[in-house]
């Protein structure tokens, strides 16, 4: 549902979607009842779940194997992976990768950047989700910026039917481990790993220090890729998109490279990009 209350801009309107809000809102209301479902097994099923869904769903799968195509690993393996990504409740895999690309092709633009950091700390964060655009939100739209995903039936699935994959998720939880498992494991975890995964687009293009001269302000920010498994080193990012370690400097600690290496010396990653 977007209603009309619209926030003019210049010469753009841009309406608020109240489903948006009305679903993030319930979602972190939910995490906020954490206290009263404390168990240090719910606190690790949290962390492990922030990780995998994380480090290897969003940040290896999402982002460095289907938006850059880092490196490459076996079908079945990519589409695991793909399907640990949209467990994340970060959008369908073509949303993900498009916008991403989008973001790449046009950084920091203000019309044809999604997540433009010119558009201030909060938009590039999360309102810009709030507002949704058709050139952004419409399949028939961003579906041109991943054109090698868009002709795959199981990504085009997994990109309509994300959403229906907590229900068997939210199941498993509940099984294991009752309601605390569900509030730690699904709901704190899904707004702790939001906030990380956006802090890539606000913080780390507005905080921190350059390895590389770039037109656009993507930063190295250390606190940032420790929350992010390695993605707060931006500004390498933004100089080498399609290299598949974020980290360059010896310090610069990328997690997510370790599980790239890990499946490279299983032999399950294959093409892996280095400078
Ligand atoms: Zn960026
Ligand atoms: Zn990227």
């Amino acid at each position: 549902m977007t209603i009309q209350s619209t926030v003019p801009e210049g010469k753009h309107r841009f309406a608020l979607s109240w489903t948006t809000v009305a679903f993030f809102g319930a979602v972190h209301a939910l995490a906020l009842s954490a206290p009263w479902f404390f168990s240090w097994s719910a606190l690790g099923v949290m962390i492990f779940l922030h990780w995998l869904f994380g480090s290897i769903g969003i940040c290896l799968g999402y982002h460095r194997l289907l938006t850059h195509r880092s490196f490459q690993v076996p079908k079945w393996l990519e589409y695991i992976i793909a399907t640990i990504g949209a467990l994340a409740l970060q959008g369908g895999p073509i949303f993900w990768v498009a916008t991403h690309r989008m973001h790449h092709a046009y950084t920091e633009d203000e019309k044809k950047d999604p997540y433009s950091a010119r558009r201030g700390f909060w938009w590039s964060h999360m309102l810009w989700l709030f507002y949704p655009s058709d050139e952004f939100f419409n399949y028939s739209n961003y579906k041109r910026f991943a054109p090698d995903l868009d002709r795959d039936v199981y990504y085009r699935w997994l990109n309509r039917n994300f959403l229906l994959l907590q229900i068997p998720f939210g199941l498993l939880l509940y099984g294991l481990g009752g309601w605390d498992f569900v509030i730690y494991g699904m709901f704190v975890r899904s707004v702790l790993l939001w906030h990380s995964t956006w802090l890539i687009n606000s913080a780390a293009h507005l905080r921190g220090y350059r390895n590389f001269s770039l037109d656009d302000g993507s930063r190295n920010l250390w606190w940032a890729a420790l929350l992010t498994y390695g993605e707060g080193w931006h500004n390498n990012h933004h100089a080498h998109p399609n290299v598949a370690k974020a980290g360059q400097r010896w310090w610069e600690i990328d997690v997510t490279w370790w599980a790239i290496q890990a499946l490279n010396t299983l032999g399950l990653a294959q093409k892996v990009v280095s400078r």
